[in-house]
């Protein structure tokens, strides 16, 4: 049995012949037109639907490059990537959070105060400095450098300020601990072993590639402002370095305007020994050490 549903549409061609019938001619001319113009205008829709899926297309893309524009990442990188949460800050953290460096691509000194270690300079393997431990036996540093910071505390000490160190050599063997602590906390974030590591050294620095690594850096903090964050420049501690500290063979090794060059954020609080005669050279060419090498470099390869 058929319902009255399926048979309807067989009806209604007969029907509309039989209502063409008795049309007159000028009838018949108007609806033809009508017909026409019906035509006309779903033609004119279909082809508003594809200009504006063109549109849409030409959008998705332009935000797709303005994307990758203000990250300076392919934006697919960066939509694949779960969202990072920021890294509880801690003392013992290594420099962080680097932004994308120009070039450190730097040949090695022959002074082994200039030794230069960054994301592109692991240290050589095996590398171990002769170490000391700082006034009071908390932290160890190279010896030379040991003594150096040592003197400079005493100095700014003595004239009323409470400088400390916070963090100074760190083995790469503690480094590799604390790289793959880092690399476990984001893939417990559900990311892959590869993406984990990648992400892990924006946060923490390789093991090698760290200047605690080095003996030659030391983190440095007041007796009020230990946290190792930005505001340390806000101390008088951070304004007498600022003044003393290349007397002592110290450097600011991240400065604010060299992120591109060193490829590390600002960091107030992370001095770098480079003995006396560099780090005043330094201070007063206003380079970043990455810089100062390629210069001396250069220099050197110009001597007649
Ligand atoms: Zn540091």
């Amino acid at each position: 049995m058929s319902s009255p549903r399926t048979s309807a549409p067989a009806r209604r061609p007969a029907r509309r012949a039989n209502d063409l019938r008795h049309l007159t001619p000028e009838q018949l001319r108007r609806r033809r037109m009508r017909e026409r113009q019906r035509r006309r205008r779903r033609r004119r829709r279909r082809i508003l639907l594809v200009l504006f899926v063109i549109a849409m297309l030409a959008a998705a893309w332009g935000i797709t490059l303005a994307i990758e524009h203000w990250t300076g990442a392919p934006s697919s990188q960066s939509q694949s990537a779960p969202a990072p949460t920021a890294p509880p800050a801690s003392q013992s953290a290594p420099p962080s959070s680097r932004p994308q460096s120009e070039s450190t691509d730097v040949p090695a000194s022959a002074d082994p105060l200039l030794l230069l270690a960054n994301k592109d300079n692991p240290l050589p393997a095996g590398y171990a400095p002769d170490l000391a431990y700082l006034e009071g036996g908390s932290y160890q540093m190279q010896s030379e450098a040991a003594a150096a910071f040592d003197r400079m505390k005493n100095a700014a000490n003595a004239t009323g300020l409470h400088l400390m160190a916070c963090s100074a050599y760190r083995s790469v063997e503690r480094q590799t601990e604390l790289f793959n602590a880092e690399i476990q906390k984001w893939m417990g974030q559900g990311m892959d072993e590869a993406a984990a590591r990648e992400q892990a050294a924006t946060v923490v620095m390789v093991p090698g590639c760290s200047e605690h690594n080095t003996g030659l850096a030391v983190d440095v903090g007041s007796i009020t402002n230990q946290r190792v964050e930005e505001d340390f420049e806000n101390e008088p501690e951070f304004a007498w370095l600022q003044e003393h500290a290349a007397e002592y063979g110290f450097i600011l090794r991240y400065p604010a305007d060299k992120v591109e060059v060193t490829g590390v954020t600002y960091e107030p609080w992370h001095y770098r020994y480079v003995g006396v005669e560099n780090a005043q050279k330094i201070k007063e060419s206003g380079l970043c050490l990455e810089e100062y090498l390629a210069q001396s470099h250069t220099e050197k390869r110009e001597d007649p």
